[in-house]
């Protein structure tokens, strides 16, 4: 165990952002820009982790780019409305080199606490090959996101599965699974587009859905759906909204219910406010499904060696199953408070949009379950509120550098 004497101990004069992602870069950019300096830490070896290392090939931002720019810096005219992930990487790096952010790679948080004696955060984090550093600091913000750990159930039968089992974050493309018969678990966004990159690919897919899903399109009446709903959300209340959202989608893509796939009971938006579910926009998956290249399976029963027995007792053989089950959140694991964030869904317990701030100058940035644009607003209230506390604070300090002088 490393002992405080063989840690290096840093003191950060300002905040100390964990994770460098979107939301912890749109953070340092936001203080910057109010003059205040921050560290940013990082536990792999390069910014937008998740963008850059766990994402497959053919992604696309979900919304249009107006709805997902980072504070102070819009994307470049010349990116289509949904930027590919490679075009999303180039501005997040333009982002952070515009501001200056030079995040400390390769540095994992381990634990953090709040040091009532100190008045100060006390952060431990560990480097690849174990060295350890103790940051000291009065502001910490955290911003290890809402997929930091992926989501791995357990399935009867697993260890016996010869073929390949793997979650979306280690998915790339179809290629490798051409001509090879692909279960696909889940069917939020991920996994709907996974399937349809593998028919893509030649691969032979099928869709396991456990639960009640809503698909939209991804543009109604030459309006992207989600610009659409913020749109109409202005003058109607929500149920109306979603019920014209239901009627287009209906005009538009059918009864999904014929096809396995049967709508929750709350429409697409309320039911986003109340659960953080998000509905899927289809880009084309809901086609291959109707055209039957895509084949919908209720829930899996158990794995056999070379095939998937499911709860109606069909039994089906498969030679690979990718996990589209999702992400959660790993503050629980380092982050020793209990206010603040909830122990056991790692997101802070106050609902949007009131959960940005903690006491002793804890602060959350994209907790909100609503992508991007959470992120944007919770970046541009922390740097607000940190900015009043610093420059207070650097009034007392020149006061006390001149009363000493
Ligand atoms: C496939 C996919 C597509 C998406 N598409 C969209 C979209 O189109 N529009 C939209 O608005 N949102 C989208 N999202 C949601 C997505 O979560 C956000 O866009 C964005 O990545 C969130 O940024 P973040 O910085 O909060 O989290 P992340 O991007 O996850 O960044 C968090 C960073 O913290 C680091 N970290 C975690 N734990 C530690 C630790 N203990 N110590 C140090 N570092 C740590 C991680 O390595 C990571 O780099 C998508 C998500 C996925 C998975």
């Amino acid at each position: 165990m490393n002992t405080l004497s063989s840690r290096r101990c840093i003191c950060v004069p300002g905040p100390l952002i964990v994770g460098a992602g979107p939301s912890g870069l749109a953070t340092a950019a936001c203080l910057k820009e109010k003059g205040v300096p921050s560290v940013v830490i990082e536990r792999s070896n390069c910014i937008a982790s998740l963008w850059q290392l766990k994402t497959y090939d053919r992604l696309r931002l979900h919304l249009p780019k107006h709805f997902c720019e980072l504070p102070l810096m819009g994307f470049p005219t010349d990116f289509p409305t949904y930027p590919t992930k490679q075009q999303f990487v180039h501005y997040l790096e333009a982002y952070a080199s515009k501001f200056h952010i030079e995040p400390r790679f390769n540095e994992t948080v381990s634990q953090a606490e709040f040091d009532t004696t100190l008045g100060f955060w006390r952060v431990k984090s560990l480097g690849i090959n174990g060295e350890g550093t103790e940051y000291v600091c009065r502001w910490l913000v955290v911003a290890t996101g809402e997929n930091a750990e992926s989501v791995v159930p357990e399935m009867e039968g697993k260890g016996e599965f010869c073929g390949d089992i793997r979650h979306t974050s280690l998915y790339k493309s179809g290629e490798e699974f051409r001509g090879k018969r692909v279960l696909v678990v889940g069917c939020g966004n991920s996994g709907m587009e996974v399937c349809l990159d593998l028919c893509n690919h030649n691969a032979r897919p099928s869709l396991v859905v456990r639960d009640t899903v809503h698909i939209l399109p991804r543009e109604m009446l030459g309006r992207s759906t989600f610009g659409l709903s913020m749109w109409l959300l202005k003058w109607l209340p929500i149920r109306v909204v979603d019920r014209l959202l239901l009627i287009v989608s209906w005009l538009i893509l059918g009864d999904t219910a014929r096809f396995g796939l049967d709508r929750p009971r709350l429409g697409p938006l309320e039911l986003k406010n109340l659960s953080g579910k998000t509905p899927v926009l289809d880009v084309g998956t809901l086609a291959k499904i109707k055209s039957g290249d895509i084949k919908v399976c209720p829930s899996i029963k158990r794995l056999k060696r070379h095939a998937v027995e499911f709860v109606n007792g069909k039994t089906e053989s498969f030679d690979a199953i990718i996990l589209a089950t999702g992400y959660k959140s790993n503050v629980p694991s380092w982050l020793k408070e209990r206010e603040m964030f909830s122990e056991k869904d790692g997101y802070p317990r106050r609902p949007f949009p009131n959960g940005w701030k903690g006491e002793n100058g804890l602060y959350a940035v994209g907790f909100t379950k609503r992508g991007l644009l959470g992120t944007s607003m919770d970046a541009k209230r922390i740097a607000q509120d940190i900015e009043r506390c610093w420059k207070h604070e650097a009034k007392h300090r020149t006061a006390f550098t001149r009363s000493s002088s």
